[in-house]
């Protein structure tokens, strides 16, 4: 296992490949890129080299006790912190007595002592404070890694003392090369997941492939949805109810719920204006979209398009997102005054 097994993000892959064949290890890094981008694997992947006591180059042996214990999640030397269950704040306390505690011990079977912190937005100041101390002057077998989605909740004392390794979106090309990976694994469950739902729904976000293609759920709450819509736009409660149930909005895993009313929404009016032979992102419910574009219209299926984007938008600071969410749904159902 390699960097170079991982797909997508050459500049980060060749960064952080010199630095391991070069020896050359900083004590600080940052991993940031948006959520689902894959911080994570590479982070992991880079203190798995890092630790390795038998390295090649930038490529872990896979062999010697750190890699083995890292292997089976049971390695000593590696400390990984993240906000506890239900909590939306690490503590100050896990900062400067645990990473403490840490790194004061030099590595047991690695060649280097990790901390691994991750969503480290979720230090308050307090907390980055403390860590600052740890960042100033560490200890020479000592590494601090964080995960991050918003490096701007990041004190600039703690970005100025730590390398940047930030990870980009991806191109549709990287994305269709996991996609096709994925779909050899698992070709059974990945029937309806097309390339261009894939490349649509992703948006440069590798995490993303993995949400629609592991998850048969995913596709039969959208082929449900195709169902619902055209009461929704009729005024039924029932249909209203249903998509209720399905965004299910205290799971807040309604991401691809919504992405799949938009895309239905946005093919049914660009159907309805540039006819049937227009190329669409849901191409498997062309018929059905064509049809809700005859019966719903242009204008109403665009304004319908704006109020689910700005509920979208708003639900994760909404207060009260379970109203917010019923109250787009009701919207959508009612004909405004001039017949749209
Ligand atoms: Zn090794």
């Amino acid at each position: 296992m390699a960097f170079s097994d991982l797909l997508g993000q050459n500049e980060v892959k060749e960064k952080l490949n010199r630095v391991l064949e070069t020896g050359k290890l900083g004590h600080a890094y940052i991993f940031t890129g948006e959520r689902g981008i894959g911080k994570k694997t590479f982070a992991r992947e880079f203190v798995s080299a890092a630790m390795c006591t038998n390295r090649h180059g930038s490529e872990r042996c896979c062999r010697c006790k750190s890699c083995t214990y890292l292997e089976s999640e049971n390695n000593p030397d590696l400390l990984v912190i993240s906000a506890d269950d239900g909590k939306s704040v690490i503590s100050v306390d896990r900062i400067r007595d645990d990473i403490r505690e840490a790194v004061s011990k030099a590595p047991n079977f690695s060649a280097k002592r990790v901390v691994l912190v991750e969503s480290a937005e979720k230090m308050n100041e307090a907390a980055q404070n403390a860590l600052l101390k740890t960042f100033e002057e560490p200890p020479e077998y000592a590494m601090i890694i964080l995960l991050c989605d918003n490096l701007l909740q990041m004190l600039e004392t703690i970005k100025s003392r730590a390398v940047i390794v930030e990870l980009r979106r991806n191109t549709n090309e990287e994305i269709l090369a996991k996609y096709r990976k994925k779909q050899g694994e698992a070709a059974a469950s990945s029937g309806d997941v097309t390339p261009e739902l894939v490349c649509s729904y992703a948006d440069g976000i590798m995490g993303r492939i993995d949400e629609i293609m592991n998850d048969g759920d995913a596709m039969e709450s959208r082929r449900t949805l195709s169902k619902l819509l055209p009461g929704l736009f009729e005024g039924s409660i029932e249909a209203k109810n249903s998509i209720m149930d399905l965004i299910d909005v205290k799971s807040k895993k309604y991401d691809f719920v919504f992405f799949s009313m938009i895309s239905f929404v946005r093919d049914a009016m660009v159907l309805s204006r540039f006819g049937m032979r227009t190329k669409i992102i849901n191409a498997d419910f062309r018929d059905a979209l064509h049809a809700l574009g005859g019966s719903v219209g242009y204008y109403r299926l665009k304004n319908a398009l704006e109020t689910i984007d700005e509920c979208y938008k708003n639900l994760a600071k909404n207060a009260n997102a379970e109203l917010a969410v019923d109250n787009m749904l009701i919207k959508l159902g009612m004909r405004t005054a001039s017949g749209y």
